[in-house]
């Protein structure tokens, strides 16, 4: 069996203060692992952390404490960096050039075989059909960000690690990328995903991790992570109520719930379902990183 894509443990990054020689740390004891065939989700408030863990993921930042592990490799290897497709938060490619331009340049210094008709393929993939022999300086940020997108699929990697990867795509777009992301890991790929888009996550991350100010607040699946623990809400017909109409709903706490159910079976109640109640991302976010004491 193929071994853990992501392993990071105890991860420590500091940086020295902008004024002074005192450091802080940016990640502090981070620990996480991405198994095989998995998309996790990695979220965070601004400043809490997720740019720098993405950095020594893909070995462009040395931890100052702790490792990280890929496929039980060093980040950076030759080896480790072949099976890596990379999104970037801000796509930074010299504005002379093409998509295709920069997917041939690519492709020779990565030693792909793909050819023309293979980016053009890409590049039909990612919606830039028609854009392919464009020069990048008449991009738009979100088409930036396509052409990013093509070229971390270009060598068709074993993990793709996504930082903020929607940031500045409309709608449309959103929705194509997210498609993207599944259609990848349904051919097999593993996927790290940072983002602050709660609703893209929660559509397509089978777990993910809150970080605030460098620290893992909540981790879970996404079943784990939004259902509540000790809430559940039973649908019920009232006695003699018309078959057509909408169910009721009532939400109570565990504590109270089986003599809740019983109350209402003795009022002459059909009870329909019980069901644990469940919140949104957003609360989950919201109080993992309140209770942590917010952002930066
Ligand atoms: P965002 O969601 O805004 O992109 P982030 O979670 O990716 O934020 P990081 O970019 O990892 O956060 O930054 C974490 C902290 O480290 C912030 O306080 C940031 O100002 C600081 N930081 C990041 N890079 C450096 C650097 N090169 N030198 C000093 N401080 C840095």
């Amino acid at each position: 069996m193929d071994s853990l894509p992501i392993e990071v443990r105890n991860l420590e990054k500091s940086y020295r203060r902008k004024l002074g020689l005192s450091s802080f740390k940016a990640v502090d004891s981070l620990s996480f692992e991405l198994h095989t065939g998995e998309i996790l989700g990695f979220l965070g408030p601004n400043g809490a952390g997720k740019t720098t863990t993405i950095k020594c993921i893909l070995g462009l930042l040395r931890p100052s404490k702790g490792y990280v592990r890929l496929w039980g490799d060093v980040p950076g290897s030759g080896k480790v960096r072949r099976r890596i497709g990379y999104v970037p938060e801000n796509p930074d490619y010299e504005d002379i050039f093409t998509p295709l331009e920069l997917l041939d340049m690519f492709a020779s210094m990565r030693r792909l075989e793909t050819g023309r008709k293979e980016h053009l393929e890409l590049l039909e993939r990612v919606n830039l059909s028609g854009w392919e022999s464009v020069r990048l300086r008449n991009f738009s940020k979100g088409m930036r960000q396509r052409v990013s997108l093509a070229l971390a699929l270009q060598s068709r990697p074993d993990l793709l690690v996504m930082d903020e990867p929607t940031g500045g795509l409309d709608p449309v777009a959103m929705k194509e990328f997210r498609d993207v992301i599944l259609e990848e890991n349904r051919r097999g790929a593993s996927i790290f995903l940072s983002s602050h888009l709660l609703s893209e996550v929660e559509a397509v991350c089978h777990r993910a991790i809150i970080l605030s100010k460098g620290r893992k607040v909540a981790e879970g699946t996404m079943e784990d992570l939004l259902r509540t623990e000790d809430r559940f809400v039973i649908t019920y017909r009232p006695p003699g109520g018309d078959a057509s109409s909408e169910p009721l709903e009532k939400e109570v706490p565990e504590a109270v719930l089986q003599e809740t159910i019983d109350e209402l079976r003795r009022e002459g109640c059909f009870i329909e379902r019980v069901n644990p109640l469940y919140r949104s991302l957003e609360e989950v976010f919201l109080s993992a990183t309140e209770s942590a004491g917010g952002g930066k």
